[in-house]
């Protein structure tokens, strides 16, 4: 079958390996679509990953069940699926384990690329949580790639009363607004943030923070209310300076997105199985560029360029999804 595989920084490669053979607490999976994230651009490029070579690659992915192990419970053949998360996927087979995994499963009118995505969404609502968003909250997300999308119309599902967004790029303020956000910013404008009002809550979903105005994160801390919490979010591909009075002073709570509870997982991701195919919250418009699996080495430079109409890259791996 064919698989991407990680050959060293910035070489990606199509490789023919053999089918997995299903374990009997594992279920086999027929990848339909891989969409590329952020953390697979740093392992591509080097950043987040120094080998060993060769290695797998992909983690965003959905696909239809093909085989279930006698040990594994609640799946069927034919199932439409996602999951969170296994690392690897990006070949046309793949044997996940569902005792370990938090998996989806997905509308039938859904298409496969809004399947991978609800790999994404799941991992970030799992932060948005941790927030405590809800009614008479305002927060601010930092970041409109589809990580803060994500949190931006996760924190208005769970209640929250208003979203701001920030970022530099015009493209991505704009479909911030078009999913629901009340206003944005643009933080690489001198004085943004003496504007933009003050927050319950503050999502850090940046990549790389490129304002020429400062660290974006410190000065947006300076907008959290007493007692306001600010999540971090998004894998930041670089270290970050952040002025730790502003957490003294005011008494806020700076937590993490990810944590190893898989029973909120769970519940968590079938909250967004049933968000996205009720329209609550859309991913459908997040990948701009697509690719077959045989250009995924193209795909990763486009994903890395972080050129203006891009948002997310898609691989499109069964031949006929
Ligand atoms: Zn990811």
């Amino acid at each position: 079958m064919k698989a991407i595989w990680l050959y060293g920084p910035r070489d990606a490669r199509l490789v023919a390996t053999e089918k997995p053979s299903r374990k009997p607490d594992e279920a086999l999976i027929r990848v339909e679509s891989c969409v590329l994230c952020g953390s697979d651009v740093h392992q591509w490029d080097g950043r987040r990953f120094h080998g060993p070579y060769p290695h797998d690659f992909g983690h965003e992915t959905a696909g239809t069940v093909v085989d279930v192990g006698p040990a594994v419970r609640g799946l069927a053949v034919g199932d439409r699926v996602t999951w969170y998360l296994q690392h690897g996927s990006l070949a046309e087979y793949f044997a996940i384990r569902p005792a370990e995994l938090a998996v989806g499963k997905l509308a039938d009118h859904l298409s496969w690329e809004e399947g991978a995505n609800l790999q994404l969404l799941c991992a970030v609502l799992r932060g948005v949580a941790n927030g405590e968003p809800g009614p008479g909250r305002r927060a601010l997300v930092l970041g409109c790639g589809a990580v803060g999308l994500s949190a931006l119309q996760g924190a208005l599902a769970m209640g929250a009363e208003e979203v701001v967004a920030a970022d530099l790029i015009p493209f991505r303020r704009e479909r911030a607004l078009s999913l629901g956000a009340s206003a944005t910013v643009d933080p690489g404008r001198p004085g943004w943030h003496a504007g933009a009002g003050e927050f319950d809550l503050l999502y850090d979903c940046v990549d790389e923070d490129r304002s020429p105005q400062g660290d974006t994160l410190d000065l947006a801390l300076g907008l959290v209310k007493p007692l306001g919490c600010c999540v971090v979010i998004g894998l930041s591909s670089e270290l970050r300076r952040i002025d730790t009075s502003r957490i003294v002073n005011r008494g806020l709570r700076l937590i993490g997105a990810h944590h190893a509870n898989m029973a909120r997982c769970r519940e968590i991701m079938a909250l967004c199985c049933q968000w996205v195919a009720d329209g609550t919250i859309r991913v459908a418009d997040y990948v701009t560029h697509r690719f077959p699996i045989e250009e995924t080495q193209q795909a990763l430079e486009l994903a890395a360029s972080q050129a203006p109409g891009v948002l997310k890259v898609g691989i499109q791996v069964a031949a006929d999804a």
